[in-house]
C-alpha cells in the first residue's frame, strides 16, 4: 500500500488528478476548491511540488487528496483509480484490491441528483393525484369502514406530507 500512494505522488500531480476527475483548471492554473463552497477559483497547482492548495479555506493536498475528495471515496481508494487511469501499473497493491466504485465528478453527481429530485417530485404528485381521485369516489357513507378508501387516504396524506416537506 505504501508503495501504491509513493508511485501516485511521485507521478500524478493534483493538476493531473483535477483534470482527469472533471474539476476545471483556468488558464491562470486555478480551479473552485473542492473543499469550500467556492464561487472565484481560489484552488491552486504547485508545479514543484505536484500539490494544490485553497488560498481561501486553506485546505489542499497531494493527487490523492484531491482525488478523493472530488470522488467522494477514501484516500486508498483514490489511489487505487489513480493507479489504474493513469496506467501507473503498481501491482500488489492492485492485486489486493476490492472492487472500486466508479466515481462521479461533482458536476455529474449534481445533475444526477437533481434528476432524481425532480423525479422524486413527480412521482410524489402523481401518487398524490392518484389517491385523490380514488378518495373522489366515495361519499361520506361508503367511505366508512373501506379499506381502500382508508388505504387510499393514508396514500395521499403521505404523499401531501412529502411534498410539503420538499
Ligand atoms: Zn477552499
Amino acid at each position: 500500500m505504501g508503495a501504491l500512494f509513493q508511485a501516485v505522488r511521485e507521478r500524478v500531480t493534483a493538476r493531473d488528478a483535477a483534470e482527469a476527475y472533471g474539476l476545471e483548471v483556468t488558464r491562470f492554473g486555478k480551479a473552485l476548491c473542492p473543499w469550500h463552497s467556492d464561487r472565484h477559483p481560489s484552488l491552486s497547482f504547485d508545479k514543484r511540488t505536484g500539490r494544490c492548495k485553497c488560498f481561501a479555506c486553506g485546505a489542499g493536498g497531494d493527487a490523492v487528496d484531491l482525488t478523493a475528495k472530488l470522488l467522494g471515496v477514501s484516500p486508498l481508494e483514490a489511489a487505487q483509480r489513480l493507479n489504474e487511469d493513469f496506467g501507473l501499473g503498481v501491482t500488489d497493491a492492485a492485486n489486493r484490491r476490492p472492487s472500486i466504485p466508479i466515481g462521479e465528478s461533482p458536476a455529474v453527481r449534481r445533475r444526477r441528483e437533481e434528476r432524481e429530485r425532480l423525479r422524486e417530485y413527480c412521482r410524489l404528485c402523481d401518487a398524490l393525484q392518484d389517491a385523490a381521485a380514488v378518495l373522489a369516489r366515495f361519499t361520506p357513507e361508503t367511505s366508512e369502514n373501506s379499506p381502500e378508501f382508508d388505504a387510499a387516504l393514508r396514500r395521499w396524506c403521505l404523499a401531501d406530507l412529502q411534498l410539503d416537506n420538499f
